[in-house]
């Protein structure tokens, strides 16, 4: 079954005053905003540090939460499905038997889709993912500039912000500013603006990885592909979840026998330890930080790591990491959210993981930015009041930032108990963790502690 967007756009009337937003980052948070601004007639610019023209792909699934589907709702004007659905989740024990299962349509989408569709609508890039929507004459100017790695910024006496940047397109490294009404920084969970207001703000390593990658479902056996067609699936054991689903494929195709089958497999490699430095040291011999890239790795040691998953996995899942071609790694992270998310007399506001990294059990963070973008753009056009931005959006963050953190502990760790001694939680705690994460957002209840502004 595929999901088809709506008919997108509400439409507007120019605004009072038009401003020009100067967008720090052109992945996902930095589109985001991008398209709910242009949409309420705004002119936008998004400097992008990466030199070449579109953001690589990594390949890799998302889940489409209630947030990122009624952004696209509101926002996308290709005619395309976006997402593909899962029917049911479904628990494995390590002999891949299915020891729980629930009903609950869930829809799942790609990075590489979601990114394609936002380049289509900001700024009519044209991909074989979908056609390019023609513009409507109440948008604001929508301009993405590559190559543009933003250093720093300063209030300008009269109004405004002004941006320095460095032209990084071949390696010319040439220095440039650019003036604006507001900046809205979307780059990303290290973000230089984040660290510059905020010093205090940082991104730690939470003590394991997700080793991540795509297959696809005609290169897997049919007992295999039945785990995962419709399913979300899932195994726990100590220190060790995963979970895989299906998401669209090659430019986008939500044929089936043509979408691909997507893993997220969390396993413990401690700080410091000879284990981390060996999955995150590529193939070239260079560490890398936090994401080791797709195609990559280092043979050798992704070599251990399918003697690992053959030993420790139900049989479907360990398929699916012998049979992946590209893995990449990731690093898991927290970036606790800043005490605000504007500066500047708010002539600076902070989206998505810039605002706050979140840990990727929560499935929150394209959510999170698709949120704080329609949540912006619903204060620019005066539906809602300052306080209500910010109480929203800064609710969100905290909130879900919270609860990604405790996720992550009681799945990898347990749960350290009176007398100091740490326990595995039952499958029926793991999936009740998880079950309260998919309260949609509007049912669910934030602390005061969460909203306060
Ligand atoms: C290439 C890429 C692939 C991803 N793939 C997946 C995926 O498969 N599944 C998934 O769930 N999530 C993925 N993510 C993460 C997901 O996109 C984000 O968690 C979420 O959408 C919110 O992202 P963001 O735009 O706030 O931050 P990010 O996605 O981190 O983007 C930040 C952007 O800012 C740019 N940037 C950073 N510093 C500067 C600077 N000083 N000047 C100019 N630009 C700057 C970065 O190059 C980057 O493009 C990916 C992110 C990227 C960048």
């Amino acid at each position: 079954m595929t999901v088809t967007n709506g008919d997108a756009h509400n439409g507007n009337l120019p605004p009072a005053k038009k401003l020009h937003f100067i967008i720090v980052g052109g992945s996902l948070g930095g589109l985001s905003i991008g398209l709910a601004l242009k949409d309420i007639g705004h002119d936008t610019t998004i400097l992008e540090r990466n030199p070449e023209k579109l953001l690589h792909n990594q390949g890799a699934g998302i889940v489409a939460g209630g947030d990122s589907l009624e952004f696209l709702k509101r926002y996308n004007r290709c005619d395309r499905p976006v997402a593909v659905s899962s029917q049911k989740r479904q628990y494995y024990d390590k002999d891949g038997q299915v020891v729980h299962e629930r009903v609950m349509t869930q829809n799942m989408t790609s990075w590489d889709l979601t990114y394609f569709l936002m380049r289509a609508n900001y700024d009519g890039v044209k991909s074989n993912y979908c056609d390019v929507p023609e513009p409507l004459p109440h948008h604001g100017k929508a301009v993405h500039l590559h190559g543009h790695k933003v250093t720093s910024f300063e209030a300008i006496p009269d109004g405004g912000v002004r941006v320095h940047y460095i032209d990084t397109r071949s390696g010319s490294n040439n220095a440039g500013t650019m003036d604006g009404d507001i900046l809205i920084a979307a780059d990303g969970p290290s973000s230089t603006i984040r660290s510059n207001l905020f010093p205090d703000s940082q991104r730690t390593f939470a003590g394991y990885c997700a080793l991540r990658g795509t297959v696809p479902e005609h290169a897997v056996t049919s007992p295999t592909l039945l785990a995962f067609r419709e399913r979300f699936a899932f195994f726990h054991a100590p220190g060790i979840q995963i979970l895989a689903y299906l998401i669209p494929g090659i430019n986008g195709t939500v044929e089936p026998g043509q979408r691909l089958i997507n893993f997220v497999y969390y396993t413990l490699f401690p700080e410091g330890s000879k284990e981390l430095d060996e999955i995150l040291t590529d193939k070239d011999g260079v560490r890398h930080r936090i994401t080791m890239p797709p195609g990559k790795t280092d043979p050798k040691a992704w070599e251990k790591q399918k003697a690992i998953a053959r030993d420790r996995l139900p049989p479907q899942f360990a398929e699916i990491i012998c049979a992946t071609k590209a893995p990449f790694v990731q690093a898991i992270t927290d970036v606790p959210p800043p005490p605000a998310n504007s500066a500047l007399d708010d002539r600076v506001v902070l989206i998505g993981d810039a605002l706050a990294g979140f840990r990727p059990h929560t499935v929150a963070s394209t959510s999170q930015a698709c949120f704080d973008a329609m949540t912006y753009a619903e204060f620019i056009a005066g539906k809602i009041s300052s306080e209500e931005w910010k109480r929203q959006t800064m609710g969100y963050a905290r909130f879900t930032q919270d609860r990604g953190v405790k996720m992550g502990v009681r799945s990898q760790f347990g749960e350290e108990g009176e007398d100091g001694k740490w326990r595995a939680l039952s499958l029926e705690e793991l999936i009740r963790d998880r079950d309260e994460a998919s309260v949609p957002r509007r049912e669910q209840v934030w602390p005061e502690w969460t909203t306060r502004i």
